[in-house]
Parts: C-alpha cells; structure tokens; sequence
C-alpha cells in the first residue's frame, strides 16, 4: 500500500505469463472514494485478486465508489462487466473510448474500412486484406468484451482529486491520471519500465488515422513536464523518479528513426516492404504490431522533413526528401 497526504493507493498486480509480466490496476482510497483505476483482463486470475486485495483491506466489492479507465484496451477493461453487475457505479473513459467499449456497430465497421484502406495504400495486398477479413471475426466475437453499463466521457481537466491529461500514442483515448499533492502519476500502458510502449495506429472518433508514434512521443514530453514522484504502470513494476527511463524513451524513439531512414535511403520504398526486411516471417504473425510501428515511423520522419511520400498505383511510396 502507498500511502501519503490524503490519498491512499493499493496496487492489484496480477502475474502475466507472457512479456508484459503483470496487470496492474489500482484501488484509490480518497476521503469519501474508492476509485479503482484500471480493471484489468476477464479472467478469473485478476477477478481473485481484486477480491482478495480488496479483502485483506477491509473493504467489500461494493465499497468501490467508480471506475476510471486509462484506455479501452482489454487487458485494462476486463472486470467492468463484473464490477458493475453487482452494484451499478459510475465508469469514467476517453470520450474516443466509448464506441470501442460499447461495440458500437457503425464505429467497428469504418475500423474495419479504414484497416481495408490502410493496408491497401502501404503496399500490403492480399496479406492485408486477410488481416482485415480475420478481423470481422474477432468484432461479432468480441460481443463478450463489450461494455453493459453506461460509461461517462472524461471532458474535464479535473476529476475525483486528480488532474486529467490526455496521452495519446499507445491508444487514442489513452489518459493520465496526476494527483498533484502526491505527485502520483496513473499513465495506462504510456510508461512500462521493462519494454518499450508499442505506439498503435487507430482511427480516431471520425475515422482519422491518428499518428500514433508521433502523439506517443508528445505524451512522454508531457510527462517530462510534470513533477512526478512515482508512476503506476499499467505493467511490471511501479517507477520511482521516472525521468530518466522517459528520457530514454524519447531517445529510443529518435535513434530508431534514423534505421528507418537508412532502409528507405536503400531504395524500400513502400511500408510493407520495410516491414518484409526488417521483420522476415514475423511480418506475417505479428502483422497488426508490426505495420502500427512502421507507419508509426513514417509519419515521423514525415512530418520531421525527412521523408516524403508519393501515391503511385494507390500504394504510398516514400522517398528522402
Ligand atoms: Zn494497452
């Protein structure tokens, strides 16, 4: 348990078996609240924990006053339906979040065209077009994920004691929750002190592609602006005075431009044929991850001025500038 001024936090972290290593989420003791931050997967594992921390506390599942969600992804949404199932709370989310979480079907299908689109334009051909017809499935299959209850859009820059600042990049409704009297930062997944945040490409609200490498990297600047004591990462372990790792961080982001750089300067010309060099056989596998973070770089280096793009055929073709 963190304990300081009037803000109490007591961490649920439940052991992870692939590289993440945990899921982490957070039970906020205030004066008159309970806030849990984050509700980890929907799985037995992390609904036992929650009890059982909640137990060996003193408090009742239905001590938990409201839920604040960092981002829609599922490894932080998971026990909502559960939670409220029993007694009905308010869930606070990025407004960007909401038609995700709800499986709003008009929302799921432009995701879907705009995934169709994108791959088409960065050169990936049917290998893309197979990406996108397995991902119609996991949509009607991902009914069990959606959210029941109602779920109230975070428009302030102030709620429940903390100090709201959106951090885009690895999601699009990715927030950071700061409480400035503990200089406690609640960041989602923006900061993991053993591996790299994977900047993801999404369509925003209307359908925008988000330029996700370069918002993720504005966010970790954002963060170097605050006074912060102690992150609560959404995996691994907590970080202590975090400047340096996101200091590191933006570094990484800057030295691994200048490799795509290199490739494109060799004569690649197109997003998936990067995507074939650097990765071989993972392209395949990992496609989704994979194509975020090279398109995620071009963007950068476009807007940096050292890139830039030309349509031919409708693929995107980048050049040195
Ligand atoms: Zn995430």
């Amino acid at each position: 348990m963190y304990k300081k001024n009037n803000i109490e936090v007591i961490p649920v972290i439940v052991p992870a078996s692939n590289k993440l290593k945990s899921f982490n989420f957070f039970l906020v003791k205030q004066e008159n609240s309970l806030t849990l931050i984050d509700a980890g997967l929907n799985t037995d594992d992390c609904w036992n924990s929650l009890q059982k921390t909640l137990k060996n506390h003193d408090y009742l599942l239905t001590d938990i006053t409201g839920i604040c969600l960092t981002h829609h992804h599922t490894d932080h949404i998971g026990l909502v339906n559960r939670i409220t199932s029993t007694h009905s709370i308010p869930i606070y989310a990025h407004p960007y979040a909401i038609p995700v979480l709800k499986r709003d079907s008009q929302y799921m299908k432009m995701r879907v065209e705009f995934f169709r689109k994108l791959y088409q334009e960065m050169g990936c051909g049917e290998l893309g077009e197979k990406q996108v017809v397995d991902s119609r499935n996991p949509i009607s299959l991902n009914e069990d994920k959606k959210i029941h209850c109602e779920i109230q859009e975070i428009t302030n820059t102030q709620l429940l004691g903390f100090d709201i600042f959106e951090i885009p990049g690895h999601a699009p409704d990715q927030v950071a929750f700061y409480n400035k009297e503990s200089k406690w930062l609640f960041a989602g997944d923006l900061v993991i002190k053993h591996i790299p945040s994977k900047a993801m490409i999404e369509p925003d609200y209307d359908g925008t592609r988000t330029k996700s490498l370069i918002q993720q990297r504005q966010s970790l600047e954002k963060c170097l602006s605050l006074d912060i004591e102690l992150v609560f990462s959404g995996h691994g372990i907590l970080l202590e005075n975090p400047v340096d790792l996101i200091k590191n961080r933006i570094n990484e982001i800057d030295v691994k431009a200048d490799k795509f750089i290199n490739i494109i300067k060799s004569g690649i010309s197109t997003a998936s044929g990067i995507a074939q060099l650097l990765y071989k056989e993972k392209y395949e596998k990992q496609f989704f991850n994979i194509m975020s973070e090279i398109i995620g770089y071009l963007d950068f280096l476009e807007l940096q001025g050292a890139i830039k793009k030309e349509m031919k055929k409708g693929i995107w073709q980048y050049y040195i500038k």
